[in-house]
């Protein structure tokens, strides 16, 4: 039997419950064997916004995951250098895995219509399946109404929805309002001791 590995990227700028969620009821709904959480280098879409050093991020998503046996994160983007693409990162674990390892790309509602929009989309759907989680917020109904149809390659993973984003979790920092229950109590500490988001 082929193993099933599922690749869930992101900035992770801090990793929260919603990023979890997702990954877990990706394991479960497509019998996956492993989650690899891969934190992006300097991700290209977001050039112009300030984001935290890889390494706190990298270190968080450890810190978050590890309680989970099924649950790993890589370093192979933060490690690369200049700007990152999802489509090197999935092209180099498909060369170290082999072709008895199905690669299952997870992402949210919001991020998976960016692939259509990346340098190679043909090639990239030959490297792994698409999985959209659904995302409170974001309408994939909606936007498939607007734009292009969804990606037949792209299939729909409903998750339990969780209004939670990184974005918010760094106010809440700047505003000195609570963490507690969106993140990881040691994803909370690690943010306290680096004094991030201040
Ligand atoms: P930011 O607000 O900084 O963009 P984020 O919360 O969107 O942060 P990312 O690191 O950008 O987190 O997201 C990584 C992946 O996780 C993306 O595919 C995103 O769509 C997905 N994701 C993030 N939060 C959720 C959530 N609450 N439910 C489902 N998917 C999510
Ligand atoms: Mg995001």
């Amino acid at each position: 039997m082929g193993k099933r590995l599922g690749v869930m990227g992101g900035t992770f700028d801090p990793i929260h419950y919603g990023h979890l969620v997702t990954a877990e009821e990706a394991l479960v709904q497509l019998r996956l064997d492993e989650v690899l959480f891969v934190p992006t280098g300097r991700p290209w879409m977001k050039e112009h916004e300030v984001v935290s050093a890889a390494e706190d991020r990298y270190l968080m998503t450890v810190i978050a995951t590890a309680s989970n046996p099924r649950f790993s994160v890589s370093r192979m983007e933060i490690d690369r250098e200049g700007a990152t693409y999802t489509a090197d990162t999935l092209r180099s674990l498909r060369e170290q895995t082999g072709a008895g390892t199905e690669l299952f790309f997870i992402s949210g509602a919001d991020a998976i219509l960016e692939i259509l929009h990346w340098r190679e989309p043909e090639e990239v759907f030959e490297l792994a399946h698409f999985i959209a989680a659904t995302r409170p917020g974001y309408d994939l109904a909606h936007f498939e109404a607007a734009a292009p149809p969804l990606h037949p390659e792209i299939t729909v993973m409903q998750v339990p929805a969780l209004a939670i984003s990184s974005t918010d979790i760094r106010r809440r920092v700047a505003d000195g309002r609570p963490l507690r229950y969106l993140v990881p109590e040691g994803v909370k500490s690690y943010i306290e001791k680096r004094e991030l988001y201040r």
